[in-house]
C-alpha cells in the first residue's frame, strides 16, 4: 500500500533549486527579504542591495509516492485456526478408520489432482494441517472466514480403482492404481548409495529381485580416485547379488515401501487411530 500524493515520479533529478536573500532572524530561522526565485543573480541582486543579507536556497521537488507506514497484518487467533485444524484432523481422522489408504490432491482444478499413497512424503504440509495452516492463510482469515488450505479428498484403495481411473497417479509414490506399474530406473552398480536401501532390485524387465538391505563397494586403493568401486555386493532380501561397479542394475520406484508405511504409522498416531 502506499498513498499517492501526485506522482509524477520519484526521480530527485525532478528537483529545482530556489534562491532568496535572506537575513538571519532571532536564531530560529531564516527571515526572506526577497521572494524566493529560480533566477540566481536576481536573488543576488536582492542580497547585495541590503546590507548584512546573505543568498540562500532550498531544493524544491515534485510530489512524490512514498510508501505509507503500514501496521502489522491481524492473525486469526491460535482459538480460531486450532478449532478449524481440529475439525479437518476429525475429517483425516474419520477417512483412516473407514480404510482410506488413497489420497486425491488439488480437489479443486479437476484436470490436476493426482492420485497419491497416503504415505507420500509429498504430502505431508497437507495432511499436518498445522503445517497447511501457514501464515498467509492466517492472516485471509481475518478478512474471509471461509478460506482454507486446500484439503484432499480420501479414497479406498477398491473406491480409487471403481472410480478414479483418468486421474494422474504420483511419479513418488506410484500408487500402482489402474494397472499402472512402477517405474523402472536403471544406474550405475557404482552409483548405488544408501537413499537405495529398501528399494527393490529388479531386471532389466521388472522382475523383482528382493528388497536391498545392504550395499557393499569393493575398490583396489589403486584405482579409488579415479573409477570409483569396481566391484559391488547388493544384499537384498532374498540373497547377494556380485556385479561390476559398471554394470547397469534396475530398481523398482522411487520410494521404499518402509518409508511410505512409517509415514502413515506417523500420521494415525499423531490423529490417535490404531
Ligand atoms: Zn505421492
Amino acid at each position: 500500500m502506499s498513498i499517492t500524493v501526485e506522482d509524477t515520479g520519484f526521480n530527485t533529478m525532478d528537483a529545482t533549486t530556489e534562491w532568496a536573500a535572506a537575513v538571519h532572524f532571532d536564531g530560529t530561522g531564516w527571515d526572506l527579504i526577497s521572494e524566493p526565485t529560480t533566477d540566481r543573480a536576481a536573488a543576488l541582486d536582492a542580497v547585495q542591495s541590503t546590507t548584512d543579507s546573505v543568498l540562500i536556497s532550498r531544493e524544491v521537488t515534485s510530489w512524490q509516492t512514498v510508501p505509507e507506514l503500514r501496521p502489522p497484518r491481524l492473525l486469526a487467533s491460535d482459538d480460531t485456526v486450532n478449532g478449524i485444524i481440529a475439525e479437518e484432523d476429525n475429517v483425516i481422522r474419520g477417512a483412516l478408520n473407514r480404510g482410506a489408504t488413497i489420497v486425491v490432491t488439488k480437489t479443486h482444478k479437476p484436470a490436476e489432482r493426482v492420485l497419491h499413497r497416503i504415505g507420500c512424503p509429498s504430502l505431508t504440509p497437507l495432511l499436518d494441517r498445522s503445517k497447511a495452516w501457514t501464515t498467509w492463510f492466517r492472516e485471509r482469515l481475518v478478512e474471509d472466514h471461509t478460506i482454507r488450505p486446500s484439503m484432499p479428498d480420501f479414497h479406498t484403495r477398491d473406491d480409487a480403482e471403481a472410480r478414479l481411473a483418468g486421474i494422474r497417479q504420483c511419479t513418488t509414490c506410484e500408487p500402482e492404481l489402474h494397472g499402472a506399474t512402477r517405474s523402472i530406473r536403471s544406474l550405475r552398480a557404482g552409483g548405488l548409495a544408501e537413499r537405495h536401501l529398501g528399494l527393490t532390485l529388479a531386471t532389466e524387465g521388472g522382475t523383482p529381485l528382493g528388497t536391498i538391505t545392504d550395499i557393499r563397494s569393493h575398490t583396489s586403493a589403486a584405482k579409488q580416485q579415479r573409477w570409483g568401486a569396481e566391484h559391488v555386493t547388493i544384499t537384498t532380501d532374498a540373497g547377494p547379488h556380485e556385479v561390476a561397479g559398471t554394470d547397469r542394475v534396475h530398481i523398482l520406484g522411487n520410494v521404499s515401501e518402509t518409508n511410505l508405511t512409517t509415514r502413515e504409522a506417523a500420521l494415525r498416531q499423531r490423529l490417535g487411530v490404531a
